[in-house]
């Protein structure tokens, strides 16, 4: 299978090397033809520039295809062009019979056979893909049975496939055929004191590999603490078990929800170079879309939502520059990272590239390896930083305003496609009473849980905000309001079932009301948040811990 891809990838990459060879030849002629009219002083300052342009584009993109040599040449030829100053014509015979020779070797190298393609990219430097079958399975060690089935509830809640044992034999034996994700771990067993993390120590040393796990404890003590951290416990928790911080810290654990390929958008005048790019970043696990004719490049930021752009500076149209300054016209992308494709080592394009806010610059011609690392590395930075910015630190979920922000760009989409948009709003019930009786931390982690139980259980492509202190909003693309009524009531359904630990009182439990209204024809934005904002409360009215559609937006 993986020697399927590895050759598949290499026979696009082919393909795309020969689709820049079978170019080579009319790129040669148009450059000869350029040459011969400057000479002519047929319109030349023009033709000087085309020549100049056509030149470095040359240099930038053949080393890519394996003819660095033609690239190094094309390089040459340039600069002897650039050298023509503003005079535009080559009046010097020893000029022009120099460029000429330069012109000549470009055919030379063109004809050589060009350098295989590398081999496949590192998989180090994936973006990360939601690729691998997820591991549900978490095995729960632990001799109290009331306690094993509670946790077993509980998280199976929240998505997990729990399996218990009784004992450190039954564990034993059981790791020996199947590997969960994790593994939640009673500090004190039939076998001893410590017999939880001792387990764990004994099978990590004689397999020498690592078992995630989290250790629950009766025990406050040193001793316990040390002897779980010992045999490498993630986390420990004191009994009573507050499952919501344990669900947390199984997810951070075990990664679960594999992050989305990242986005880059690859603004590129020459379409096999840029194809190559894509080609490349596709193969490191990236989603990599190609803007050829600038022109286009608002209407496919808008719909494609790129996370990093790699802009050529050198264009027909317009350069890289003008087109950077386009795009931060939009304060939306004023944060957009842009890292600049050049050949231009030189000091005066890259600081004129700098005011644009440009991120970074690239050298062209740029390995396979360093463009995948070189974006990739940029990649996880802002897509962690731009995360910050967006998030609610509290529950990981989209802030108010950028709820909002969503919420418009899903209701002009639905607009234009006419799909189906479904707005659910939520509220948590006496929440008051949560934080009065439980102490405001207790509050927090009541809210942080049902945000996670909103993650867990709603798809992807639905956007989850927190709109409010303990107010949440969901929006969920192509679901008539019907389906989505199912889906909220299944939700808090689940959520009523949830315990939260509290210091003061013992577990307790809480249940929240939602609001639905679905987009339709004729409806905006603000209509829509207004009757979805009213629906909980009539929620709330009919007694509360319900989910209610609202009657349509007028
Ligand atoms: P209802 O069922 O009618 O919604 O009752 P309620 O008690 O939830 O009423 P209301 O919505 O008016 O109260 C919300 C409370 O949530 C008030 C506020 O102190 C609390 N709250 C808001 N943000 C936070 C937060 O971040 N953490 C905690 N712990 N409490 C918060
Ligand atoms: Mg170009
Ligand atoms: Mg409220
Ligand atoms: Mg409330």
């Amino acid at each position: 299978m993986a020697e399927t891809v590895a050759s598949s990838r290499l026979h696009k990459l082919e393909q795309l090397r020969a689709a820049y060879r079978s170019e080579l030849a009319q790129r040669l002629e148009a450059m000869e033809t350029c040459w011969l009219d400057v000479r002519g002083g047929h319109d030349a300052a023009a033709r000087v520039e085309e020549l100049q342009r056509l030149a470095h584009s040359l240099a930038g993109s053949a080393g890519t295809f394996g003819m660095a040599a033609l690239g190094q040449a094309a390089r040459v030829l340039e600069l002897a062009i650039s050298g023509l100053g503003g005079v535009a014509t080559a009046r010097d015979a020893q000029q022009r019979a120099s460029i000429d020779a330069d012109i000549a070797a470009l055919r030379g190298h063109a004809r050589q056979e060009p350098t295989a393609p590398a081999a496949a990219a590192s998989p180090a430097a994936r973006g990360g893909t939601a690729g691998e079958a997820e591991n549900r399975l978490l095995f729960v060690i632990e001799d109290d049975a009331a306690l094993a089935k509670a946790i077993a509830t509980q998280l199976g809640a929240f998505g997990w496939n729990v399996q218990r044992l009784a004992n450190a034999t039954a564990a034993r034996e059981a790791l020996q055929g199947t590997r969960p994700a994790a593994l939640i771990v009673d500090m004190t067993l039939p076998e001893g004191l410590h017999a939880g993390p001792e387990l764990i120590s004994g099978i990590q040393r004689s397999t020498d590999s690592q078992l995630p796990h989290v250790i629950v404890s009766s025990h406050w003590d040193w001793n316990s603490r040390l002897a779980a951290a010992r045999s490498g416990a993630e986390a420990y928790f004191v009994k009573p078990v507050d499952f919501a911080a344990l669900t947390d810290r199984l997810d951070t654990l075990t990664r679960r929800s594999p992050p989305q390929p990242y986005r880059v958008l690859i603004v590129e005048d020459t379409t096999v170079l840029a194809e190559h790019y894509a080609q490349v970043l596709a193969d490191a696990g990236m989603e990599a879309r190609v803007v050829v004719d600038a022109t286009r490049l608002l209407e496919v930021l808008a719909d494609f939502s790129p996370e990093l752009v790699l802009m050529d500076l050198y264009m027909p149209a317009c350069t890289g520059i003008e087109a950077a300054r386009v795009v931060r016209q939009d304060p939306k992308f004023t944060g957009l990272p842009i890292v600049f494709l050049s050949t231009e080592s030189g000091g005066a394009q890259q600081l004129a590239a700098m005011q644009t806010g440009a991120d970074d610059f690239l050298e062209k011609p740029i390995s396979d390896a360093d463009l995948v690392a070189a974006v990739s590395v940029r990649a996880v930075r802002f897509r962690a930083l731009a995360a910050l910015i967006r998030q609610n630190s509290l529950t990981g979920l989209l802030n108010h305003i950028t709820f909002k922000l969503q919420l418009e760009g899903e209701v002009s989409r639905v607009q234009r496609s006419g799909a189906m948009l479904t707005l659910a709003m939520l509220d948590i019930d006496l929440f008051k009473h949560v934080n009065d009786n439980h102490g405001h931390p207790v509050g927090d982690r009541v809210i942080h849980g049902l945000a996670q139980l909103l993650r867990k259980r709603l798809r992807r492509c639905d956007v989850i905000g927190r709109c409010g202190g303990e107010e949440f909003g969901v929006l969920m693309p192509d679901t008539p309001l019907a389906v989505a009524v199912r889906v909220m009531d299944a939700v808090r359904e689940q959520f009523g079932h949830v315990h939260f630990a509290s210091a003061k009182h013992g577990p307790f439990r809480c249940t929240f009301s939602a609001g639905l209204a679905a987009f339709s024809d004729g409806v905006d934005e603000g209509s829509l948040l207004r009757t979805a904002d009213e629906a909980p409360y009539v929620a709330k009215r009919s007694g509360r811990n319900r989910v209610c559609a609202a009657a349509g937006p007028q």
